[in-house]
């Protein structure tokens, strides 16, 4: 298999809030066009940050989705969630939430009542993934994976281990359904730890160094809370944590469909944006209390 190299390494940038709980980089699409990192059209990271105590929980308020599924990777603090589908729960430190927002669902986002009354460091990723066509008018679902639930795969020599949250590694199958072919890990490595892993040359591929600095392909140092992008050509890439790391890895097969985009709504054409917000407006989304 030939060697997967670096298409380039992109710092964040400045951040911004997303309501008032979600300080945020936004990698995709602001770094990197939609359709490069397709299925993976959204990706908002939140860097450690503090956030001091408070009685009243920060967060973001009721909004729609259609066309896509929004996954919450916690990794500091704790959120809540709850959707007009009925779907809902806490995603603790370690577990993610996958939401299918499909024909649409109303949901709201904030930091956990009991969390945000002491406060602390708070980190997360929220990934959008894509929906094909055929799949983004299917009825919504909603997966709460806790950290337990991923499967686990130690790595040869005891130099850490893989969280499979998606799809699979060494034909370990993580917990989390998709409607088109994902690899969604966390890889936990030891200090020292080398390790390789290989992906369809054709399939889109990121990582994010979310705790350590790395070196990729023994050639690319990464530090941290940066993310890779790697090029379309080999297979195979090799990771060498320079301290204790933490890395998100994402790998998917492009949809390879158009892509119509406007705020919370991801479809394929104008006029199927047009009727999302008429939809929306006319309260076919469902009922969700502020
Ligand atoms: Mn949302």
């Amino acid at each position: 298999m030939k060697t997967k190299n670096i298409e380039k390494i992109i710092q964040p940038g400045t951040p911004h809030f997303v309501g008032d709980g979600f300080r945020v980089h936004n990698f995709i699409p602001s770094n990197i066009r939609m359709k490069r990192m397709d299925p993976f059209i959204m990706m908002d990271y939140n860097e450690t940050y503090n956030f001091p105590p408070t009685d009243k929980p920060k967060g973001v308020g009721v909004h729609p989705h259609r066309g896509f599924e929004t996954v919450t990777i916690a990794y500091k603090g704790k959120i809540e969630h709850a959707d007009s589908a009925g779907g809902g729960g806490i995603i603790g430190e370690g577990d993610v939430q996958w939401m299918t927002a499909a024909s649409g669902v109303l949901h709201k986002e904030f930091h956990e009542t009991e969390w945000s009354k002491t406060g602390g460091e708070f980190q997360m990723v929220q990934l959008w993934v894509n929906l094909p066509a055929k799949h983004k008018m299917s009825p919504p679902k909603y997966q709460a994976i806790t950290h337990k639930q991923l499967t686990k795969v130690a790595l040869p020599n005891n130099v850490g281990h893989v969280e499979v949250i998606a799809g699979n590694y060494n034909d370990n199958i993580g917990p989390a359904t998709t409607f088109s072919p994902i690899n969604l890990y966390n890889l936990k490595l030891n200090k020292g730890a080398v390790t390789q892993l290989s992906f369809p040359a054709n399939y889109n591929t990121a990582l994010v160094t979310i705790q350590g600095y790395v070196n990729i392909n023994s050639k690319n140092t990464v530090k941290q809370d940066h993310l890779v992008l790697f090029d379309n050509v080999g297979e195979t890439f090799t990771i060498n944590a320079l301290e204790d790391a933490t890395v998100l890895v994402l790998s998917g097969e492009p949809i390879q469909e158009p892509i119509a985009a406007y705020g919370p709504f991801v479809m394929n054409n104008q006029q199927e944006l047009v009727q999302a917000f008429e939809d929306f407006n006319t309260g076919k989304f469902g009922y969700l209390e502020e």
